[in-house]
């Protein structure tokens, strides 16, 4: 027998970690990693938050899990304050982010095969890059074909548009359209933020037919962006929206969020999840809240995120034959580089101890938890000054 007993769907690397404290992951061996990936926009609070590591350890001795089918005190109070928190008025927990783009997908057909809708309207418009997860539906929902190989046939009912590319977009609308899926901030396809035109313009769309905006804020929601959502940036709210990854600091959790309209389908028997919502999650849930809700917070997120861009900014000015220039917003930042980022993302990581995460259009991911300081600033841009000197000197 030769496969592994983990199956082998991931290119793992030689880094294998076993603790964390607060920025930093302690590996097998002993080395310390600076960590700038925070598990891909998970970790938002790094490695030992004694709030997140202290809520869990309470519930998890108070009540870990119960059926769907009895009352949630638990998910009833983080469900109300997502909703005051947001544009929407009802939420579902999931566990990942795949399952929040599944359900809100569900909820925008079921929008639309509800007995006031247009039962014809059954395709959602995607955009090319976008990464919504592996499951069918999500595999479907983008154009990116390395996801696809060996699993066809692919679910039906989605059209794939250019991402930012507004007439084309509108071109694409017809009788079977039901709605748009679409990450404000591409992550996966490299930190590309959409731009104010096209996230305003998909939503006029969406009014004039009568259509469902979902946004994909999985990866740029959960105040990374130094936005609680990246939505509040444009001033676009969505009727629909997948959220996961920061939104339980690293425990599984996802959620999908709606208004009361484009939740009409969804009524009882529709849509469930043994784990979803249940007391553990809901209580990392809170406790992420609690850390992150509230203005100083997402203030003080804009401010490190302004300065390291400046900082990067800077430092890439020293290096115009490697880099391309920097984009994102808040602590979601991407190095676009003139080349493709692996090797270098690999070379910073295995030299340098520093973990960062390559992303499409030759893009290097620098996503810090958001609690770093001064200090793993400091660090980080000592790394990847000698990671960057050192790097050209070996292509040399
Ligand atoms: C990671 C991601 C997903 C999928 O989340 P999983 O928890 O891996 O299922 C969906 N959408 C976006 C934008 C993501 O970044």
């Amino acid at each position: 027998m030769s496969i592994t007993p983990l199956m082998p769907v991931y290119p793992r690397c030689g880094v294998r970690p076993v603790r964390g404290e607060h920025c930093h992951l302690i590996d097998e061996s002993g080395a310390r990693y600076l960590d700038f990936a925070s598990g891909i926009a998970v970790n938002l609070l790094g490695h030992s938050h004694e709030g997140l590591i202290g809520a869990i350890q309470r519930q998890a001795a108070t009540l870990m899990h119960v059926s769907n089918l009895y009352g949630s005190p638990q998910g009833e109070a983080l469900a109300a304050r997502l909703v005051g928190l947001t544009f929407a008025d009802t939420v579902f927990f999931g566990n990942s982010g795949a399952e929040a783009v599944e359900c809100a997908i569900k909820t925008a057909r079921a929008y639309h095969q509800h007995p006031e809708g247009d039962s014809t309207r059954t395709e959602i418009i995607t955009f090319t890059n976008a990464f919504h997860g592996r499951t069918m539906a999500t595999i479907s929902a983008s154009n990116q074909e390395k996801m696809h190989k060996g699993f066809a046939p692919l679910l039906q009912g989605f059209r794939y548009c250019e991402f930012d590319d507004l007439a084309q977009a509108k071109a694409l609308v017809g009788p079977q359209t039901a709605g748009f899926l679409v990450e404000p901030i591409q992550g996966e396809g490299g930190v590309r933020p959409a731009s104010q035109e096209f996230l305003s313009g998909l939503r006029q769309l969406a009014d004039e037919h009568g259509l469902m905006l979902i946004f994909d804020e999985v990866q740029c929601g959960m105040a990374r962006t130094g936005k609680l959502f990246a939505y509040e940036h444009y001033g676009v709210e969505p009727d629909i929206m997948a959220v996961a990854k920061g939104i339980g600091g690293g425990f599984p959790l996802g959620a999908c969020l709606a208004t009361e309209r484009a939740a009409r389908g969804m009524g009882l028997g529709s849509h469930g999840s043994t784990y979803g919502g249940n007391p553990l999650a809901m209580a990392a849930g809170m406790a992420v809240l609690d850390a992150v809700a509230n203005d100083d917070f997402l203030a003080e997120v804009t401010a490190k995120g302004e300065r390291l861009r400046a900082q990067l900014e800077q430092f890439i000015g020293n290096y115009p034959e490697l880099f391309d220039r920097v984009r994102g917003k808040g602590l979601m930042l991407g190095l676009r580089m003139k080349e493709d980022s692996r090797a270098f993302f690999q070379h910073l990581r295995d030299n340098h101890q520093l973990l960062t995460v390559a992303a499409g259009d030759q893009t290097v991911r620098i996503f810090p938890p958001l609690v770093a300081g001064e200090a793993e600033f400091e660090e980080f841009f000592d790394k990847l000054s000698a990671g960057a000197a050192s790097y050209q000197s070996a292509a040399a």
